[in-house]
């Protein structure tokens, strides 16, 4: 008998490669169209359901494939609905995914990797380390599992989820194929049929990276900035010292360029007090934007127990607001969500350092709120 880990996981293939692997099992490729829509429609992980799929087919496909979404081992809404799921990979390491409902929107917020190379000194994700790439299976099965805790749905108008966010853990762009595989069947209408415009990769600034994808996808862009200068920058930042901001901005400009549509980017900045958050930083970040098609997001630092930064006064931040208001720009800080669940930006780290207790169950660790 085959073990489960020979088998092809039929989550993570995008339209394209599921139609290949029909073709390789010697059947039609319009199975994908079918077979797509029982998976990511319906949330089916069992082949037997598929109705309209033969008896022999899905004799064939218990064999050699199988729809395996992630563990769920944590499931908590907080006091302002946010809903955070912590989701237990292949190798007991666990990622979280954060749905942070708004009125008729609901952002599901995806993590690409366990853990994050790249070592920001204010994100506690990158505090802890890297440990692996997840799967394109394993990206699309964030929002998978997230659907399906909604279903069955009252009715079509009924969705839950109308935008995700990679800005959960990880850097997307170092998990490049794996996560563009994902996206693409969050935008295929045979799955979940998100526009373009609902799709947001958030970058810390991988620029040849963001070159790459330009030329392959055309999702909406955020652009983790934090800083006005490459000195203040390489100290947040440490990719800034390989990608320093103007090559980030004249690859942010080439991304926008090649969009068939008008769209801005996201400038994300996550304001420190004390550290980023004076009013010639104000000034000096109104002045480098300056032209560039964007909107600013002031996201308030999240504090974790390992970081001294902290967070700055409501003041502050809304006096840096109006300096980048009074220049012209449109900006919106972001309000701390689901704080009490750790759910809020920054505070997503997992439980992947501990491999030694994987059958533990997941317990939240809880910070003390600022
Ligand atoms: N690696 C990608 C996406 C994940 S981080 C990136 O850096 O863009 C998503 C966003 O959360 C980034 O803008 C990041 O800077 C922000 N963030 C990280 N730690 C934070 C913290 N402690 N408080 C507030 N925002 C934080
Ligand atoms: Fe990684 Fe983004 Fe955190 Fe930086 S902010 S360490 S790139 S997850």
């Amino acid at each position: 008998m085959t073990s489960p880990a020979e088998k092809t996981n039929l989550l993570g293939l995008p339209k394209a490669k599921l139609e290949a692997f029909f073709e390789s099992l010697g059947e039609k490729k319009f199975r994908a169209t079918q077979v797509l829509k029982w998976i990511h429609q319906q949330g089916v992980d069992d082949f037997d359901q598929m109705t309209n799929v033969s008896k022999a087919l899905r004799e064939k496909l218990k064999e050699v494939a199988e729809i395996r979404g992630p563990e769920v081992v944590y499931d908590e809404t907080s006091k302002d609905g946010t809903r955070k799921w912590v989701m237990r990979m292949d190798s007991g390491n666990s990622v979280e995914t954060v749905l942070i409902p708004d009125g008729e929107r609901g952002t599901l917020c995806v993590s690409s990797q366990i853990g994050c190379s790249l070592d920001c000194t204010f994100c506690s994700t990158g505090k802890r380390g890297f440990n692996r790439n997840l799967s394109a299976a394993e990206v699309i099965g964030q929002v998978w599992v997230a659907r399906r805790s909604f279903m069955p749905f009252e009715s079509a108008a009924d969705r839950p989820i109308t935008n995700v966010v990679m800005m959960g853990m990880g850097e997307p762009l170092l998990n490049f194929d794996n996560v563009v595989d994902a996206m693409d069947l969050m935008m295929e209408d045979l799955a979940y049929g998100l526009s373009k415009r609902r799709v947001t990769l958030s970058t810390s600034g991988v620029v040849p990276a963001l070159d790459r994808l330009g030329e392959l996808t055309d999702v909406s862009l955020a652009i983790s900035l934090h800083a006005p200068n490459d000195e203040l920058r390489n100290q947040l930042v440490p990719l800034n010292r390989k990608y320093p901001i103007a090559e980030l901005l004249a690859a942010t400009r080439r991304y926008l360029s090649r969009l068939p549509d008008k769209r801005k980017v996201t400038i994300e900045y996550t304001v420190i007090e004390g550290v980023n958050d004076r009013l010639e930083h104000a000034h000096e970040l109104a002045r480098l934007l300056k032209g560039l098609p964007c909107k600013i997001n002031l996201i308030p630092f999240n504090p974790f127990p390992e970081s001294d930064f902290k967070r700055p006064k409501a003041m502050a931040t809304r006096r840096f607001q109006g300096i980048l208001n009074e220049a012209g720009y449109v900006t919106t800080v972001r309000t701390t969500r689901g704080d009490d669940i750790d759910a809020a930006c920054g505070q997503l780290v997992g439980q992947f350092e501990d491999r030694t207790r994987r059958s533990q169950r997941y317990i939240p660790v809880h910070h003390v709120a600022p």
